[in-house]
This record gives C-alpha cells, sequence and structure tokens, in this order.
C-alpha cells in the first residue's frame, strides 16, 4: 500500500507485542483499584493498565514525562484514551506500585476507572479555534478540582463521563456525556459591512450558514442576517474577519445532562438541556462548578447502582429532577426554535 502522509498510521502499527499477540482474546478483567485494570486473555496473559489523568492541553515537557515513565515501566508504550486519560499497558505486576508513585510524584492522580468520574474531556478551544463562548481548559481544571475525589475514588452509583464543548458545534463530547458544559454565543454577529466588501467571499459566508438565516445584500455588497433565524452558532464568523459573534456579556455556558454511549441497559442517549445560561466568571467559574457539583451530588443520592444520570431522569422524570436539584424549569427549556419540527422538548407537560 503506497505511503501518503495523509492521515493517522494504522492503529494496529503502534499496539504494544502483547495487545496485538492477544487481539480478540481478551476473556475478562477486572479493577483492582481506582485506576487499575487486570485484563486476562485466553492464553493466560495477564495485562494491568494504569489510567491516569493528564491536563487535557499538554505541553512537549508533559509528553516527554509520560513517554520516559512509558519507556521505564512498560517498552514504550502508551495511549491516550478518548477522554484524555493516558494508559499505561504493564505486563509485570510488579511494576504497577513503582509506577503510580512515579506518577504521583509528577503530580499526576491515577484513577478514572468503574464508577468514578473519568477524565474530563474537552474542546481545543482557543489553543487552535477561534469561535469559543468559553475557555475550554479553564473551565475544566475548575471543575475537575472540584470533583477530584471522585476521580481517584469509585463511590459513585454509575460511571459519570463529563465534557465540555467551547461552543455549539459541540466538537466535544457534549451530547453523549452524563453532564456537559456548553459555551453558548447569546447575540446575533454583528457586521462590519465595509470591511465585509473588502475582505469576504458572498457565498461562502452564506453557505456557512446552518440555518439560511445570512442573504447576500447586493446594494452593500454585504450581507443581512436574519435574527430570527440565527442560532448563535458562530459558523459565519469563521467565514469572514467582517463579521463577529464574540460577547463578552452575553457569552457563557449552558450545562446538558444525561447522555451516554454505553448500551447497557438502555441504548445510547443524548443529553438534554438542563441549565440554559451561566456567566462566564474566570479563573475558577464558581457558578459552573457549583451547578456541576449540584447535580452530581443529587444523582449520587438518589440513583439506583449502575444507573446513569440519563437513565436515573427517566426513571425519575425530568419534573422531578428538576425539583430535587432545584434548577429553576424556564422558557429557554422549550425548543421553539423555528427549524426545529421535531424538538427533544417542545411542552412543558412531562412524560412519567
Ligand atoms: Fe471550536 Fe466550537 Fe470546537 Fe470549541 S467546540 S473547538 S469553539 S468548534
Ligand atoms: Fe447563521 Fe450561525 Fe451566523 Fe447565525 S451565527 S447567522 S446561525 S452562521
Amino acid at each position: 500500500m503506497a505511503r501518503t502522509d495523509i492521515g493517522p498510521p494504522h492503529y494496529q502499527e503502534m499496539l504494544p507485542p502483547v495487545i496485538k499477540e492477544n487481539y480478540g482474546k481478551w476473556q475478562y478483567h477486572e479493577i483492582l483499584r481506582p485506576g487499575v485494570l487486570k485484563h486476562v486473555s485466553e492464553n493466560g496473559v495477564v495485562v494491568f493498565t494504569v489510567r491516569a489523568a493528564s491536563p487535557r492541553l499538554v505541553s512537549v515537557d508533559f509528553i516527554r514525562d509520560v513517554a520516559d515513565l512509558a519507556d521505564k515501566f512498560c517498552g514504550g508504550f502508551l495511549r491516550f484514551t478518548s477522554r484524555h486519560n493516558v494508559e499505561f499497558l504493564l505486563t509485570d505486576e510488579h511494576q504497577v506500585e513503582p509506577l503510580i508513585t512515579a506518577l504521583a510524584a509528577k503530580g499526576l492522580p491515577v484513577g478514572g476507572t468503574g464508577n468514578s468520574v473519568s477524565n474530563m474531556i474537552h474542546t481545543q478551544g482557543w489553543v487552535h479555534c477561534h469561535t469559543p463562548a468559553t475557555d475550554a481548559s479553564g473551565i475544566v481544571k475548575a471543575v475537575m478540582d472540584e470533583l477530584y475525589e471522585h476521580f481517584v475514588e469509585m463511590k459513585l452509583p454509575a460511571k459519570l463521563r463529563l465534557a465540555l464543548a467551547c461552543c455549539i458545534n459541540m466538537c466535544g463530547a457534549v451530547h453523549c456525556s452524563d453532564i456537559a458544559i456548553c459555551g453558548i454565543h447569546r447575540v446575533p454577529p454583528t457586521i462590519d459591512h465595509e470591511l465585509f466588501a473588502k475582505v469576504s467571499e458572498t457565498p461562502s459566508v452564506v453557505a456557512a450558514c446552518p440555518t439560511y438565516a445570512i442573504k447576500p445584500n447586493p446594494k452593500t455588497k454585504s450581507i443581512t442576517i436574519n435574527e430570527e433565524k440565527c442560532m448563535y452558532c458562530g459558523n459565519c464568523y469563521t467565514m469572514s474577519p467582517a463579521v463577529n459573534i464574540m460577547n463578552p456579556a452575553n457569552d457563557g455556558v449552558a450545562i446538558f445532562v444525561g447522555g451516554k454511549v454505553s448500551n447497557s441497559r438502555k441504548p445510547p442517549m443524548f443529553s438534554k438541556l438542563a441549565i440554559p445560561y451561566l456567566p462566564n466568571n474566570p479563573p475558577r467559574w464558581p457558578e459552573v462548578t457549583e451547578a456541576v457539583k449540584n447535580i452530581v451530588h443529587v444523582w449520587a443520592t438518589n440513583a439506583r447502582p449502575g444507573e446513569r444520570v440519563g437513565e436515573w431522569i427517566e426513571r425519575v422524570g425530568w419534573e422531578r429532577f428538576f425539583k430535587l436539584t432545584g434548577i429553576p424549569f424556564t422558557d429557554k427549556h422549550i425548543d421553539d426554535f423555528t427549524l426545529a419540527p421535531t424538538t427533544f422538548r417542545s411542552t412543558t407537560n412531562f412524560k412519567y
């Protein structure tokens, strides 16, 4: 097969030998302690996985540090999970404790397995994208600092997956996480018409709008935005420097609950809106951390063993969810968007 520089190499090229040799032959696994898994293959081979948190936005120094640990303890192999945990796969049980001690010396906690909070995934934010309505890494750090005990212990009713996407394009896992924070813009973009005529490709800007809210305006050689149709996604802002959606006074975050990918017990579930707006309040986002902690606490207190957030809400009903969490139910929870004929929740009546 011709080699190109397009896309990543095939993942099998990167597998540790023990994983390659036992591919598809794993019989069972158990969790020895928070953050440490033991997988046993039908050949009797045993692999120990040590899962550590990562800061998500990682520096070259961080990569070098974890690569050095992988060289020392597990033949140079490590992997990042889809929620940005770093996993080391060891074949020698006696290396597990020394690795955990070495990780602790670097300030990296081990945990995130079983009934715990896994590392919180977030989108690229200001590092690589220009449409964020909030800071991705700062807010996640503030939330995870508050939930630290739930990463290193496994005392929740079920696993808890958290995510943050810094705008509604949601390249994070907001739709399929138990609790998710989503950056939102709340007012339509402004347009510098004079600049637009000089620097923009009108067809590209018009085509970028998912709700057909933008029309060319031949008179001004610019565009007009139908504000009724705008959902503040920022796509047009991406296409033209003359369009601006940033609005520090109005931008903030919304909180969604009840999503999951797993199909155990119930099929995968989409998350739904719980809190329509909380302000950006850096550097520690106290309103957001309190809101997340409250939902975690109410779920942990009321859910049955094994019940994910969405499954618990489905059992007790959304009305009771709002009552127990003390979150006000407002008109913003009713999806009356112009182009949403089949809505997630379009009425104030609840089903039991
Ligand atoms: Fe950019 Fe939005 Fe993705 Fe954040 S969620 S990285 S702002 S597209
Ligand atoms: Fe369309 Fe999104 Fe721009 Fe609004 S912000 S006009 S929905 S592209």
